[in-house]
């Protein structure tokens, strides 16, 4: 029986109701000038997010799994090289990896935070000769909007170059560091069910290397050269288009509001829910996006079917680690397996997290969680 009506998993009608017809002027500017491809939007849109985190360069792409491909396409990586990543994580981060051409290699999750554990990263470093890699990145993921720990995961790198997945958590800080400031580069995504999204798909590189910075803007745009017929190298077709720039740029105005906002959410979720489930911990010295809000429950189909009844959508990230899915399932792992990996994929269920969720319809899921246990 369903008392309430349902509500939506990520609700961006009500963040279209608070920004009004920003967003709707916005795109009539740009269909005034007519520069769709490069226009002036985002330009501005890069600088603005170079100086909210503190960063040298902000290069805008297609999404965030081009921003990933981009950094390694630029690093020169390739076939023979390991690219180290977490096995409890989105398709794209390895999928990146092997677009490159390179191999990605898995590495276990830490059972508290879901990000790279670093004495598995370490132990895989350690063997990676044995499968004839050399080993080239490290590309971790800030997963659910947590960064993960980079002092500990560039001590045992051994050299190699760290390229942060942060296509989750841009706008969280580690040690009083905006994430995009955080490793070699950071690639984000801008897709509409992120923190920061556009109304289609969208990425972007933050990196402090000047050199890099010049490479992935050649790499955007076919390998162009000083001329627009000049092709230095292969490159992409992986431009942000001015239209989703300039939506972007309205978004950017609210979103710290929108952090507070999930942030609080994420309290009140605490306050209800620590006693009876495993609720997300944060490490000192870190803030999240809460991009997800996601809890470990011991039978996860019972506690959706029930949340369901009461009108709460609830979503799994991820069912399957990627080293058990058909595309990845030949590419090395750690030496000690991917043990939590594998038991968080059967445990994880994330709730709905947004800026715009009311205190009455937090209770409601709190209390619905609640009460399906006992
Ligand atoms: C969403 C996501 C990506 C890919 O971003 P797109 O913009 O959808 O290409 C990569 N890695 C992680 C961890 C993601 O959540």
């Amino acid at each position: 029986m369903n008392t309430f009506p349902a509500f939506p998993f990520i609700d961006l009608a009500a963040q279209q109701l608070r920004l009004g017809d920003r967003v709707g002027k916005a795109i009539s500017q740009v269909l005034q000038h007519g520069k769709f491809i490069m226009g002036p939007e985002v330009g501005e849109l890069e600088n603005a997010l170079a100086l909210s985190c503190g960063v040298r360069h902000v290069v805008t792409c297609s999404s965030g799994t081009d921003a990933l491909l981009m950094v390694l396409m630029a690093w020169g990586v390739r076939s023979g090289d390991a690219v180290f990543i977490p096995a409890f994580t989105f398709a794209a981060t390895a999928e990146a990896v092997a677009l490159a051409g390179a191999t990605p290699v898995f590495v276990d999750v830490d059972p508290h935070t879901f990000n790279l554990a670093p004495d598995s990263l370490e132990s895989a470093v350690r063997v990676v000769d044995e499968h004839g890699l050399r080993s080239a990145a490290v590309m971790p993921v800030d997963l659910f909007g947590q960064p993960a720990d980079y002092n500990a995961i560039s001590q045992v790198a051994n050299g190699a170059q760290v390229l942060v997945d942060a296509a989750q958590s841009f706008g969280a800080m580690s040690g009083g560091c905006r994430v995009g400031a955080l490793g070699d580069a950071a690639a984000t995504s801008f897709s509409p069910a992120k923190p920061l999204g556009c109304y289609g798909d969208g990425g972007a590189v933050f990196t402090d290397n000047d050199a890099t910075a010049e490479l992935l803007r050649s790499i955007r745009v076919h390998g162009q050269g000083f001329h627009k017929y000049e092709n230095q190298r292969i490159g992409l077709n992986a431009r942000l288009d001015t239209i989703q720039a300039a939506i972007l740029l309205e978004k950017l105005a609210i979103f710290d509001d929108e952090l507070a906002a999930r942030q609080a959410v994420a309290d009140r979720y605490c306050d209800g829910l620590a006693d009876v489930v495993q609720v997300p911990w944060l490490a000192p010295s870190v803030t999240s996006t809460w991009a997800q809000y996601t809890i470990v429950v011991d039978r996860r189909d019972e506690m959706s079917a029930a949340l369901r009844d009461a009108g709460i959508p609830t979503a799994v990230y991820y069912p399957r680690p990627l080293h058990q899915q058909a595309a990845y399932r030949f590419f090395p792992v750690a030496p000690a397996g991917l043990a939590i990996s594998e038991s968080l994929s059967q445990g994880v269920l994330s709730l709905p997290m947004h800026a715009y969720l009311s205190p009455h319809q937090q209770d409601r899921v709190i209390n619905a969680v609640r009460s399906a246990l006992r």
